[in-house]
């Protein structure tokens, strides 16, 4: 990250995004900011957490804080001697960048804030080995809880009963706490893609789109699967097999190097020779990590370059107002040119 500055001619970067923090320090209390300068690295927590940093983050500079911005910001940044200031303009409010300002008008300094946008992101995208093991290791969770499910659900029970079924799972086999909320949509609530779960009763013959995600030491799965219990009708079978073949698709023509856009098309081609291009409105897929969404994206307007050590999801989907909805959904990590699919449920 340091390089990473001094490419773009900025002296230190005050980081505020939490996981971002957690990323770069290994802090995770939930209050706190980096400053990273090329000599020195600061943590700035305030009285709840300074016990805590000192331990999870000993390869840093701990300066405790309160409160009142305009009474810290000016003598951390001082001494420093620092001319342009980085700061993380889609995490930094109005408030707290007027804030900012005010406070170094005040105190007359001469440094000068300067967004930086997703740059402790793109670091984020490629994954270490140990990462990779962790989000392995939330995968496996929710590989279980899918196949836990499975034996559980059943005709009338409701979309709600069902998620907490899973919730409940996934917290007592260690997922540290749900990266997001259960997706569970049966008949036409599934063809809204984030649908939440509601009290309707499942059906025989009507899709069921099941979303669900663990987290694990920080890190995130997220796994989706559409099932259907009793007889499918010939729009599940049809709609079905033209995702699934979408998704397959991508996963063995990915290569290290292609744009998330060139990705997304691959899917996306299938999906529209069967006629279903309307249908099939949001991306390919998304970056996972410490963030249930993260870089990179993969959808048409994605320009970022698949590269080794990303680890992202693969989740084509039709959505039939009045009918429902189908989705697949894998984690797959880029290895040595090609990806490789970490998750394990069945598709078929
Ligand atoms: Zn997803």
């Amino acid at each position: 990250m340091r390089q990473a500055l001094a490419e773009k001619e900025i002296d230190a970067i005050f980081i505020s995004q939490p996981e971002n923090r957690y990323y770069l320090s290994g802090f995770d209390g939930s209050a706190g900011f980096l400053l990273i300068t090329p000599q020195s690295a600061i943590l700035a927590t305030d009285f709840r957490y300074i016990e805590q940093a000192k331990i999870q983050a000993h390869n840093y500079e701990i300066f405790q804080i309160t409160n009142d911005i305009a009474g810290w910001f000016p003598e951390l940044v001082t001494e420093l001697s620092l001319r342009r200031l980085g700061f993380e303009a889609g995490h930094v409010t109005f408030a707290l960048y007027r804030q900012l300002t005010e406070t170094l008008n005040r105190a007359q300094s001469h440094l000068k804030l300067l967004p930086v946008n997703g740059l402790v992101e793109s670091l984020r995208a490629i994954k270490e080995p140990e990462e990779i093991e962790l989000i392995t290791k939330a995968v496996e969770l929710t590989d279980d809880a899918f196949e836990y499910i499975q034996g559980v659900i059943r005709i009338g029970m409701s979309e709600k009963e069902v998620s907490w079924e899973i919730e409940k799972f996934l917290r007592e086999k260690g997922s540290q706490s749900m990266p997001f909320e259960i997706i569970v949509a049966s008949s036409d609530n599934s063809a809204l893609p984030h649908s939440k779960p509601s009290q309707h009763a499942i059906r025989a013959g009507e899709p069921i789109i099941i979303d669900i995600g663990a987290r694990f030491e920080g890190y995130s799965s997220d796994l989706s699967r559409t099932i259907c219990l009793g007889t499918p009708d010939d729009t599940f079978k049809k709609v079905y097999d033209v995702v699934l073949g979408a998704q397959l698709a991508a996963l063995a023509m990915i290569t290290e190097g292609m744009t998330g856009a060139q990705a997304d098309s691959l899917a996306r081609v299938v999906i529209e020779e069967a006629g279903y291009g309307e249908a099939f409105g949001h991306g390919l897929g998304h970056g996972i990590g410490l963030a249930p969404h993260e870089q990179p994206r993969l959808g048409q307007n994605s320009a970022e370059l698949l590269t080794s050590g990303m680890v992202f999801t693969i989740e084509p989907g039709i959505y039939l107002t009045g009918w429902g909805g189908v989705r697949i959904e894998d984690i797959v990590v880029m290895e040595s040119g090609k990806i490789r699919v970490i998750t394990k449920t069945r598709k078929v």
